[in-house]
């Protein structure tokens, strides 16, 4: 199979505003590097602009350019699998469409990679431009949470732009589960990974795509698939409140032999509703890994591929199932 030197991966939703300045920006930087010998690979997340049509001229016009058509909106996890699988580069560099990840990095990532041998060179937000207080303060606290209950180290303020080997790649693509972290799923799988600090650019245009619900979600995933802590929790909360109803045991047949009896409904409903909140806790965190379980024993694909434009070189292991020609694996020109 041929394999490019760089692969560069990227989901797109609704970006048809940017996909022109994309191309131009990220082929410029890549050809400055590793010259003719790439591909780009453009996924198209069931987009509803006109995401796709654009995507289909451009590699028209680029035969390095591979642009894939998934079935329907997958969301960005799963998309950016999809490309991933479907890629075959020997180096594989991840990229959001709204350019706020500039692929000008690219040359120094390369050069960080060579410097410490490293397969996994992850983009560090030293600095995030344009986004909403609101959205720093979420993001900043959930990843220190994540840290504190997973076991595998997850970098802090990491998102998903990164540079790869083949060897971390083909590592990351054997991992099966359908509720994908994916910047977390490749802290797993180890090898050498070493930061990268950069300032994270504004959105070129449109808005996030992840509203709150999204980020919620992917928190659960986050947590969920790298922790059993929160199953946990119940048992240290039994624990607090059988301390907890041994002291008010003590406060009760104090008053009694004293001679005033304890009463009141307020005491009681407070107990009453604190411990029932704290029972749904319990019950809904069994339910958010139940959930997942349920989903992952059905072991459907993690995406379709409605059209393919431009040549695939990659073997797709993990869930491309459309019937779609897999070799012509040869470049569309000479390389050197
Ligand atoms: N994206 C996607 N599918 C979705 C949502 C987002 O492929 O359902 C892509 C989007 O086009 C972008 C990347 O995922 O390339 C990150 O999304 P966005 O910029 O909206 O997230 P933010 O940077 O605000 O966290
Ligand atoms: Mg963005």
């Amino acid at each position: 199979m041929y394999r490019p030197q760089l692969s560069v991966v990227i989901p797109c939703y609704n970006e048809a505003a940017t996909l022109p300045l994309l191309h131009q920006r990220v082929s410029a930087a890549v050809r400055a590097v590793v010259g003719d010998d790439h591909e780009i690979v453009l996924v198209n997340d069931g987009s509803r602009d006109d995401s796709w049509a654009i995507m289909q001229r451009l590699s028209a016009a680029d035969p390095r350019v591979v642009a894939i058509n998934l079935s329907r909106n997958h969301g960005h996890q799963l998309a950016l699998t999809a490309g991933l699988d479907l890629c075959a580069g020997e180096q594989i560099l991840i990229l959001d469409a709204d350019l706020q990840d500039p692929p000008e990095l690219l040359a120094d990532m390369r050069e960080t990679m060579k410097r410490e041998g490293a397969d996994v060179v992850y983009a560090v937000r030293r600095r995030r431009e344009g986004e909403t207080l609101f959205k720093k303060a979420t993001a900043s606290a959930f990843y220190r949470v994540l840290d504190r209950v997973t076991d595998t180290a997850i970098p802090l303020d990491t998102g998903d732009f990164r540079l790869m080997t083949r060897r971390a790649l083909d590592a990351f693509l054997s991992l099966p589960e359908q509720a994908r972290f994916i910047r977390g799923m490749v802290a797993w799988v180890g090898f050498r990974q070493v930061p990268f600090p950069y300032d994270r650019a504004e959105r070129h245009a449109g808005e996030t795509n992840y509203p709150l619900s999204k980020m919620l979600r992917l928190a659960f995933d986050a947590v969920t698939g790298f922790s059993t802590a929160p199953l946990r929790f119940a048992s240290h909360a039994s624990v607090a409140l059988a301390g907890a109803s041994l002291l008010l045991l003590v406060y009760i047949a104090w008053g009694y032999f004293e001679g005033s009896p304890v009463q009141g409904w307020t005491s009681t409903m407070l107990v009453v509703t604190v411990l029932s909140a704290a029972q749904m806790f319990v019950l809904g965190m069994i339910g958010e890994y139940l959930g997942r379980l349920y989903i992952e024993s059905k072991r459907r694909p993690l995406y379709l591929v409605a059209d393919i434009a431009g040549p695939v070189r990659g073997h797709a292991s993990l869930g491309y199932q459309a019937d779609q020609p897999r070799e012509p694996a040869e470049p569309a020109t000479a390389r050197p």
